[in-house]
């Protein structure tokens, strides 16, 4: 049996498939019109259209984005956040090119900039022409759009100028490894103001526990309280289950401060609630 390296796409005749060997694992799609190409100075971006699920986006042949699918994703890198604070004004959000955490942030009135830094500006091209409705909100006049490293737009920004960071990036890979350091959350816990939250997409409970525990080891080496992982679920990510882990600059009991009020097909109170509670599984890794 030939090995297959992580995240090799193979894609035959009728499949969009994404293989991740490290979990002996792998996701497909039926149809396989292949739809955009680019390759960037940073990775490969691929769109398709699939027969069932809308169009789908790959980056270095790992499954970014459904159109089936993706809404889940975007509500639950957001609102879980922005609800948990008692008043979000300034968000930014670090990767999240394709746009669909961008707009589920301007949904909130209270908010007053969202500023959206991508290191690859091909990702958020793609999504204009192939996924317009993830990208419906990039013209607010809120919303900064911004195409550099977010290594080097955190070290540059202003001491307590933001209320939420949202880290929307690739996995712990190539130019996304850097967003998974100490030094990057040191600037994050001097970016954000008292009070100030960061979440980031902590990949799967079931697969990387082990890097989730490592992201939270390093925010309570730098300073942030109150760690914690929410989880749902999402079909196109590797076992399907996956994750974004949250902390504060302070005191923070992940109590929805406020109903929703903005419109939503995932997020509401309970989702809310039910997504902050902690398998056992979790409990004990943090407590060993
Ligand atoms: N939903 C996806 C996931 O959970 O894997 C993430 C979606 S979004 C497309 C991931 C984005 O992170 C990509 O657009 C990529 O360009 C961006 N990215 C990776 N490394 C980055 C960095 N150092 N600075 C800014 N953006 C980065």
């Amino acid at each position: 049996m030939t090995e297959l390296s992580p995240n090799r796409n193979l894609n035959t005749n009728d499949w969009i498939i994404e293989t991740w060997d490290p979990a002996g694992s792998a996701f497909a799609l039926a149809g396989a019109e292949k739809l955009h190409e680019a390759q960037s100075p940073f990775q490969k971006v691929e769109v398709y259209r699939s027969d069932k699920w809308g169009n789908v986006m790959l980056i270095d042949g790992c499954y970014m984005v459904t159109s089936k699918d993706n809404f889940v994703y975007h509500e639950m890198m957001s609102h879980p956040a922005l609800y948990s604070h008692a008043n979000p004004k300034d968000v930014v959000i670090i990767g999240g090119g394709d746009c669909g955490t961008l707009r589920e942030v301007l949904k909130h009135p209270g908010v007053e900039s969202a500023t959206q830094i991508d290191i690859d500006k091909e990702v958020t091209i793609a999504a204009e022409k192939y996924f317009p409705e993830l990208c419906e909100s990039n013209n607010d006049p809120r919303a900064k759009l911004m195409w550099i490293d977010g290594i080097k737009w955190m070290a540059e920004a202003d001491d307590a100028s933001a209320d939420i960071i949202i880290i929307d990036s690739t996995d712990p890979v190539g130019p996304g490894e850097g967003l998974f350091t100490r030094p990057f959350y040191t600037e994050c816990l001097r970016v954000l103001r008292d009070g100030g939250i960061i979440v980031q997409q902590s990949e799967s409970p079931l697969l990387h526990l082990e890097l989730i525990k490592d992201i939270r080891q390093a925010w309570r080496d730098v300073g942030f309280e109150c760690d914690i992982t929410e989880q749902f679920f999402l079909p196109s990510y590797p076992s399907g289950w996956w994750s974004a882990s949250f902390a504060c600059k302070g005191q923070n009991d992940w109590q929805a401060k406020r109903d929703c009020d903005v419109p939503t097909k995932y997020y509401n109170r309970g989702i809310h609630n039910g997504a902050f509670a902690q398998p056992q599984f979790l409990i004990d890794a943090f407590e060993s």
